[in-house]
């Protein structure tokens, strides 16, 4: 598998799946057939949750080929994560919380023989320990595999979620506060209360073509049970007067030139680098220099267009005393810096984070309702 880290190579792969796989996406989309095989799925998330390409042109691009109807299926798929961006902005403590039970739970288990079995894929389930040397090897897993793998982690290994959601965001290059950490209290059962995920022998063999045999799970166990419930917090998304402005840009929005704000006037670009000194998880290697290409690339394309600019590790924005307004970050590592620390910027959010966002007060169910006219809003 191949992620090169630019914009160009991440519209070449958009333009090559709408054309020759989106048409069968819905048939073949929970199918794992192998890292040497990923046609079937889009393979996009690494660029997405960077806002190196945006759900809106990746939409309008399958769009282009296909109708809504014949397309609904990739457009919800797309839009999932927008929701769960939403859903955690409307309950941030769900982010808070779980870095705080993560902070203790590590201490718990840092020496636990069956916790290091499991990060060294020596645990003898065959599929699982091949998934843990994919994962390191390729910063990636497909969707139905990442669900497998929480489902036996939680379930089989008996291992806490929450260290999970850690061992992914370390090596993914998605690596995404809300899509990962919703996605693993899904699986264990305590996001939709009650309903938790349990992978099945029958269901793995079928979805990766019969690659593994003898895989001995725990088919039974009960969903995890979470006394926190989280009401919503109330907040405001609207936009600050925007013209003659630093504007500060994280690693979730690394395309200003087809940004929502590109035709606004900034005084000059920062670009915020965030290395592992200022990250509650500590990222590998391989994904720190794939964020690091990233921001280079955005920043060759801001010299391409006479942009000026500056790249400046996080811990420098509080040496900029002029007015300062950001790219939301979003919840997760970088806005839990701004607020650690203190910085009260103003913040942009983008059109379709304002729009959709409200729709996320409930269940998928009822944001898929409004995906129709959320997509209206893209003409
Ligand atoms: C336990 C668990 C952890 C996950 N952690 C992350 C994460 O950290 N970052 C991340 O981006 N995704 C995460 N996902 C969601 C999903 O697995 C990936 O987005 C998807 O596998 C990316 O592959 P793709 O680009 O080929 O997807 P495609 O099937 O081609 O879908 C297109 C795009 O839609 C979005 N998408 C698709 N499925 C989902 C989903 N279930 N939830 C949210 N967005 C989705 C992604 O942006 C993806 O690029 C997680 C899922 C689970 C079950």
């Amino acid at each position: 598998m191949n992620f090169d880290a630019s914009r160009a190579k991440a519209i070449e792969k958009l333009d090559n799946f709408v054309e020759k796989n989106l048409s069968e996406y819905s048939k073949l989309r929970n199918f794992d057939y192998g890292p040497n095989n990923r046609s079937n799925t889009s393979c996009l998330s690494p660029y997405i949750s960077h806002g190196v390409i945006n759900e809106k042109e990746v939409i309008i691009k399958s769009l282009n080929k296909y109708s809504f109807s014949k397309n609904e299926k990739f457009i919800q798929e797309v839009l999932w994560r927008t929701y769960w961006k939403g859903w955690l902005e409307l309950r941030p403590n769900v982010w808070t919380d779980y870095l705080v039970e993560l902070n203790k739970i590590r201490k718990e288990f840092k020496d636990k023989q069956n916790y290091k079995n499991a990060i060294d894929g020596k645990t003898n389930i065959e599929c699982f320990d091949q998934w843990v040397v994919e994962l390191k090897e390729n910063n990636y897993l497909h969707n139905h595999t990442r669900m497998w793998f929480a489902s036996i982690w939680i379930f089989t290994l008996e291992l806490p979620w929450q260290l999970g959601a850690e061992f992914f965001m370390q090596h993914l290059y998605d690596g995404d506060a809300a899509s990962n950490t919703l996605g693993w209290r899904w699986v264990a059962g305590i996001q939709t209360q009650g309903k938790h995920y349990l992978a099945n022998e029958w269901n793995i063999k079928k979805f990766t073509n019969n690659r593994y045999n003898k895989i001995k799970l725990n088919e039974n166990a009960p969903p995890k049970i979470s006394e926190k419930t989280y009401p919503i917090v109330k907040q405001d998304f609207s936009n600050q007067n925007i013209n003659d402005r630093n504007l500060l840009i994280f690693e979730n929005n690394l395309s200003f030139e087809t940004s929502d704000f590109q035709n606004n006037k900034f005084k000059k670009i920062y670009i915020i680098s965030n290395k592992n000194e200022n990250r509650s998880i500590k990222l590998s290697e391989k994904v720190i220099k794939f964020k690091s290409r990233l921001i280079q690339d955005q920043i060759q394309r801001l010299k391409n267009n006479s942009i000026d600019y500056e790249l400046i590790d996080i811990s420098e924005i509080k040496n900029i005393n002029e007015g300062i307004i950001a790219l939301y970050p979003t919840v997760g590592e970088n806005l839990d810096y701004l607020n650690l620390n203190n910085l009260k910027l103003d913040f942009l959010y983008r059109k379709l984070d304002q729009f959709s966002w409200q729709y996320c007060n409930k269940g998928f169910f009822n944001f898929k309702n409004y995906i129709p006219k959320i997509v209206t809003t893209f003409n």
